[in-house]
């Protein structure tokens, strides 16, 4: 393909693309595929001779787009958001026109300037403590993939920072700290590393929330058993309910324990504090004042295209020391002087996408105020959907709602109550049949053996009618599942 070949073809795919944005609400939230659909679809083999680009994209429209899920859909309600805005699509287009692998600053300058400074305009307008910042050269912000990402490299910095400290313990006696509503990535970290992972017990009573006593319970035990903890993954905003630990007491247990590195996910949730008036919901005066390191997704509720997910350290130097290889061919006057950022020791890979680019087209086109807004009125239809749980006869709230997700399940009236484990059953009957719906999106989860449906609001395209929309959809289904349940059981309300 030559230049005027690829304007022609740049300028159809924006067509495309526009086509498809228009016409996005009537297509399926679900792609109605069957595993191995695309094998079966695709030659089994690349073509010897290159083909036309034409015929290449016009696959795409045939093969790719019906196995989408589409995660920006007005009515996708299910796991978390997307990010997903066109200034975000266009930086992603111009990153992939320069390539470079961003590993050091002179790989390209811009590259890692622009993310120094969209990371600490990012950490401002967040709320995060200046000792965040890059500017300070202390702390610093860096794009990583993912929020699993994030959590390791947290894991690597602090076990690398404990056992500078405390050179004679053995890795077997190490020990992560997650609560067992922590996202996976606690696990995860744990087995990548080959290190022990303890789950601490969070309850319903206090909302899935990891309270002071239970850590410092926990820390007791595994202290006198010759154990160290050495980080704790604290969560703002957990996937299954949208807890939020208590970071104020986990920081005054920590102040007796101060190797400890405190890690805070908030993956998702993070976002919200973009608004002044969500701050102490998501705990910021404690993340500023216990917090290690903090993650938020800007492609989860962050209104940037995945992946781009922010990470903050307070002490950049623990990050350094444990991710700095430094061979020759990577090393370079300014960074040998030290008057450089070389993300590549910053993370796990040694090249990096330009991410900053997309971040710095976003907050800049939408400014602060545009977030706010955003985060507003995503809430305020969580809220609306709460509100239509609450007031109705069928359903009930699992936990309080928390930001824009609800936690809910069928509950019919009745005396005496029906069983928990009826409700179960009833609700995998009605869980069923939404999920066997494409027009609509949401997950299921489990709470302590309570089975309930999550419904996270975030899409940018999605309006008060898709919400009350929704609600009929369930309340539909609700009914029919009520009435599969009890021919199948024999149950009568
Ligand atoms: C989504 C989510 C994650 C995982 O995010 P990735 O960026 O996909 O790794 C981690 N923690 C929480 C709380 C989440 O909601």
């Amino acid at each position: 393909m030559d230049i005027e070949q690829f304007r022609r073809a740049g300028h159809e795919a924006i067509d495309r693309i526009c086509e498809y944005y228009y016409t996005l609400q009537d297509r399926p939230v679900t792609a109605r595929v069957e595993p191995g659909y695309l094998r079966r679809a695709l030659p089994s083999e690349a073509p010897q001779t290159g083909e036309n680009f034409d015929l290449i994209t016009q696959d795409y429209e045939k093969y790719i787009m019906p196995g989408l899920t589409l995660w920006h859909h007005p009515s996708f309600f299910a796991y978390f958001p997307t990010g997903s805005t066109f200034e975000a699509v266009l930086g992603d287009l111009y990153s992939g026109s320069v390539p470079n692998p961003g590993f050091n600053w002179s790989a390209s300058p811009a590259s890692t300037e622009l993310e120094t400074v969209v990371m600490d305009w990012a950490a401002k307008m967040l709320g995060l403590d200046s000792s965040f910042r890059n500017c300070a050269n202390v702390g610093g912000g860096v794009i990583q993939t993912t929020a699993s990402e994030a959590a390791l490299v947290a894991v690597v910095a602090a076990r690398s920072r404990y056992t500078k400290q405390h050179p004679d313990v053995s890795s077997e006696k190490l020990l992560i700290y997650i609560t067992t509503q922590t996202h996976s990535l606690g696990k995860k970290a744990g087995l990548v590393l080959g290190l022990n992972v303890r789950a601490l017990e969070v309850t319903v009573e206090d909302n899935f929330a990891l309270r002071g006593d239970t850590l410092r319970r926990a820390l007791e035990d595994d202290c006198a058993a010759g154990l160290h903890p050495f980080i704790l993954i604290g969560t703002v905003g957990t996937t299954s309910s949208g807890a939020v630990d208590c970071l104020g007491e986990i920081g005054l247990v920590l102040e007796d324990y101060p190797f400890i590195w405190l890690h805070v996910d908030a993956a998702w949730a993070g976002i919200a504090m973009v608004c002044p008036e969500y701050r102490d919901v998501c705990a910021l005066g404690d993340i500023n004042k216990y917090g290690d390191s903090f993650c938020t997704n800007f492609h989860k509720w962050g209104l940037v295209n995945f992946d781009c997910s922010g990470f903050w350290v307070r002490d950049r130097a623990s990050l350094i020391d444990a991710l700095d290889v430094t061979p020759e061919f990577l090393r370079t006057k300014h960074g040998d002087a030290g008057t450089v950022i070389d993300y590549r020791n910053w993370h796990f890979g040694l090249g990096r996408k330009f991410r900053s680019l997309k971040l710095w087209f976003v907050l800049r086109s939408f400014g602060v105020e545009g977030f706010q807004r955003y985060i507003r009125e995503t809430v305020k239809l969580g809220n609306m959907f709460a509100s239509l749980i609450r007031e109705s006869t069928e359903f009930a709230l699992v936990t309080p709602p928390s930001l824009a997700l609800t936690v809910f399940r069928l509950e019919p009236r009745a005396s005496p109550p029906v069983p928990l484990a009826k409700l179960n059953e009833l609700n995998r009957v009605f869980y069923a049949r939404v999920s066997a719906r494409s027009d609509i999106a949401f997950t299921q989860t489990d709470l302590s053996g309570t089975f309930c449906v999550r419904m996270a609001v975030g899409a940018t395209r999605t309006s008060e009618d898709h919400v009350k929309h929704a609600y009929e959809i369930l309340c539909l289904e609700g009914k029919a599942a009520l009435e599969e349940w009890q021919c199948a059981t024999g149950e009568v309300q």
